[in-house]
């Protein structure tokens, strides 16, 4: 059996996020999602709110896992039996840092491929940080987010937290 890593902050989970991973839910026998923990990045969410509300997303799809890892992702692909890395493309802006990305994990480990898949055209401006902005200034999230990612959002723009993982 096949199995790819989606791998990403989702600080929060957006449905941009999840139609990638729907999508590779369909051709991979095992889909883990891998939440990267980033000591040095700010997130809104810890690792274990921005897990449990992918967790809550994805229940729907028995082939999918979610995860968290810090570090080199070709190291924990490796750990985690993975063959295929999974990244969504948006925009021209996008390509530049996923080539190089691709490009550096390659040589880090050949044995990794790193796929992409297209945004859905409507997801295409969507990222977690335009969605904490909308969060932020009360904008509506509706179609965007899952509904207990706005729930969520609403709770943690009340208290203002930033988390440091
Ligand atoms: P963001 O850039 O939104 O903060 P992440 O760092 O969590 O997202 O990205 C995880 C992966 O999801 C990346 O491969 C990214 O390109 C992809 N992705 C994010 N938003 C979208 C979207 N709207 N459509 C397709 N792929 C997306």
């Amino acid at each position: 059996m096949m199995t790819a890593i989606c791998p990403g902050s989702f600080d929060p989970v957006t449905n941009g996020h999840l139609d990638i991973i729907e999508r590779a839910a369909e051709i991979f026998g095992h889909v883990i999602v891998g939440v990267l923990k980033n000591p040095s990045k700010k997130s809104l969410f810890t690792v274990e709110e921005r897990s449990a509300l992918l967790q809550a997303a994805v229940s729907h799809l028995p082939n999918v896992e979610v995860d968290h890892f810090q570090g080199l992702l070709v190291d924990y692909a490796k750990r985690k039996g993975a063959r295929v890395i999974i990244k969504g493309l948006r925009a021209i802006s996008d390509f530049e840092y996923e080539f190089q990305m691709a490009l550096t994990n390659k040589r880090q480990n050949p044995e990794i491929e790193t796929m992409f898949m297209m945004t859905k055209n409507e997801y295409s401006f969507l990222s977690s940080s335009m969605v904490k902005e909308l969060a932020y200034f009360g904008g509506d999230l509706t179609g965007l987010v899952p509904d207990q990612v706005i729930a969520a959002l609403d709770r943690k723009v009340h208290t203002r937290g930033l988390s440091n993982d």
